[in-house]
C-alpha cells in the first residue's frame, strides 16, 4: 500500500506544480462564479460580468418562473457561486432555498428590492361582481396547497424586471454587487454596468414611442406578469385570467373575464410560452378573438436577450392592437 501512496502522491504533486507554473488552474479556481434564478435577470448579470465572472442561469428557458426542482447538476453548479442574483418579492423563493443548502456563503443580491414596486390589483376585472365572485371563491377554497399570505390579495407584484427603466436601476444594483463580490474588477463591472444601462434607455425610448403609437391601449394577459410594463407605457390590462400565479381562477370569474372581454372590445388575449396553451385558445375561441404571445421570460431563440425579449412583446402588442 505504502509505494502506492507515494507515487499517487508524487503524480498528483507533479501535476500540480505542472499547472501552477502555467498559472490556468489557480486562476481558473480564483473565478467569480454567479448563480442568476431567471432568463432576463441572468442577460443583464452576463454582460455586465463579461470576461471576468462565469454566470449561469437556473431556470430552463420555457419554464414558468414561480416553481422549480433544481437536478444535482443545477445543485453542483450553484456549489460553487461567490453570488446569487435573484427577484425575491415572492417570485423565485426556489432560489433562495437552493443557495442556502448549496453555497450558504454565497451573498445574495434581490434586485426587486432595489426599486419600487406595486401591488396584484385585488380586482384585475375592474367589475366589482367578479370580484365578489373571486372573493367567495377564495373563501370556499381553504384546504388546497396554495399560499395565500404570499400571493393572494394585497401581495407584491414580483414582475419588477418588465419595465425597462426598473430594469435600468436593477443592472446598476447588479453592477456594485460584483463589485463588491470581486474587487479586483470592479471599475470594468461599474463600467459594463453603464453600458447596458444605456442600451436600456435607448430601448425605454423606442418602447415608449411604439406603444404610443398603439390604437388600442387595453389588453388581457393570461399571468399577471406585465403590470409594470403597461404602468410604464400608459397601457391598460383589462383583465388577468390568472391574477395569482399558479392559483386556477374559478369558472365563474372567467365567465366574468369572457363578458368584460366582449363589453369592452377587447382585440385580442394573450398566452406566455411558460404557460400550457390549451386555456388560453379555449378562451380567445369563446371570445372570437386572436390569441397572442407575451413572453414575460424569455431565452428562446427569437428572445435571447433582455432587449429582444421586450421587443418581441411589443411587436406581439403591435400586431394585436392595431
Ligand atoms: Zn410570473
Amino acid at each position: 500500500m505504502r509505494p502506492l501512496l507515494i507515487l499517487v502522491l508524487s503524480i498528483a504533486l507533479t501535476a500540480f506544480s505542472g499547472c501552477s507554473s502555467c498559472g490556468k488552474g489557480a486562476s481558473e479556481d480564483a473565478r467569480t462564479h454567479v448563480s442568476v434564478s431567471i432568463f432576463p435577470i441572468y442577460d443583464l448579470v452576463r454582460r455586465v460580468a463579461g470576461p471576468d465572472a462565469d454566470v449561469a442561469l437556473l431556470l430552463p428557458p420555457g419554464r414558468n418562473e414561480h416553481s422549480f426542482d433544481p437536478t444535482p447538476k443545477e445543485i453542483a453548479t450553484v456549489t460553487k457561486a461567490k453570488l446569487g442574483v435573484m427577484v425575491g418579492l415572492g417570485l423565485d423563493p426556489w432560489m433562495e432555498k437552493l443557495l442556502r443548502d448549496a453555497a450558504p456563503k454565497a451573498a445574495i443580491l434581490k434586485v426587486g428590492e432595489k426599486v419600487p414596486t406595486l401591488k396584484i390589483k385585488d380586482d384585475p376585472v375592474g367589475d366589482e361582481e367578479a370580484d365578489k365572485a373571486r372573493k367567495k371563491d377564495d373563501d370556499d377554497d381553504h384546504g388546497h396547497d396554495h399560499d395565500h399570505a404570499a400571493e393572494g390579495k394585497g401581495a407584491v407584484d414580483p414582475h419588477v424586471w418588465l419595465d425597462p427603466a426598473r430594469a435600468r436601476t436593477i443592472v446598476r444594483a447588479i453592477g456594485e454587487e460584483l463589485a463588491k463580490v470581486d474587487t479586483a474588477h470592479a471599475a470594468d463591472y461599474r463600467r459594463r454596468a453603464t453600458e447596458v444601462d444605456a442600451s436600456l434607455e435607448a430601448l425605454d425610448k423606442e418602447v415608449e414611442g411604439r406603444t404610443k403609437a398603439l390604437k388600442t391601449r387595453g389588453f388581457v394577459t393570461f399571468h399577471g406578469s406585465f403590470q409594470y410594463f403597461a404602468a410604464r407605457y400608459g397601457l391598460d390590462i383589462i383583465a388577468v385570467i390568472e391574477p395569482y400565479p399558479g392559483s386556477q381562477p374559478s369558472g365563474e370569474y372567467i365567465a366574468k373575464v369572457l363578458s368584460v372581454i366582449k363589453k369592452k372590445e377587447v382585440p385580442a388575449l394573450f398566452s406566455e410560452p411558460q404557460l400550457d396553451p390549451r386555456p388560453a385558445k379555449i378562451l380567445s375561441d369563446e371570445a372570437k378573438i386572436p390569441l397572442g404571445v407575451l413572453d414575460p421570460v424569455g431565452g428562446g431563440p427569437e428572445t435571447d436577450s433582455y432587449e429582444k425579449m421586450i421587443r418581441y412583446d411589443v411587436a406581439q402588442l403591435e400586431k394585436h392592437l392595431r
